[in-house]
Order: structure tokens, then sequence, then C-alpha cells
């Protein structure tokens, strides 16, 4: 039995402060994402995954499982 995940995630942009709440993919992990406040791309820190795992206040969903994810 899977643990119950949260798939919805804030995001908050390190450049503006701007904070966004997305729905994360449970199959796949996002990599790029374009800040809507000030259009800027955020990537994921250097050992993180996603952009989830940097940015936002939920980890990403194969994090939470504690596996793996990309490969
Ligand atoms: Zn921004």
């Amino acid at each position: 039995m899977a643990a119950e995940l949260i798939l919805r995630s804030t995001l908050t942009c390190p450049h503006c402060g701007h904070q966004v709440t997305e729905t994360m993919p449970t199959d796949a992990c996002q990599f790029f994402y374009d800040c809507p406040g000030c259009g800027k791309l955020l990537q994921p820190k250097p050992g993180d995954c996603c952009v989830f795992c940097s940015w936002g206040s939920v980890p990403c969903p194969p994090v939470q499982q504690r596996r793996s994810c990309c490969g």
C-alpha cells in the first residue's frame, strides 16, 4: 500500500518571492518551471531532482515515497 501522497506543492520563486501552488505529476519530475511572477526559469538546486524539491513546500511524490526518481 502506498502512503498517501501530497500532490500539491507551493513553489516559492528564489528570484522574486512569488508563490504559486502547483499540482505535481506523480510519474515525472518537473525540472524546469517558468515563474509567473518574474518570468525567470527556475531550476533545481544541485543535488535536488526537481523544482518542487528545491523550491516547493512539499517534495515531489517519488521523494515522499523514498524511492529514487529520474531512473
Ligand atoms: Zn520569480
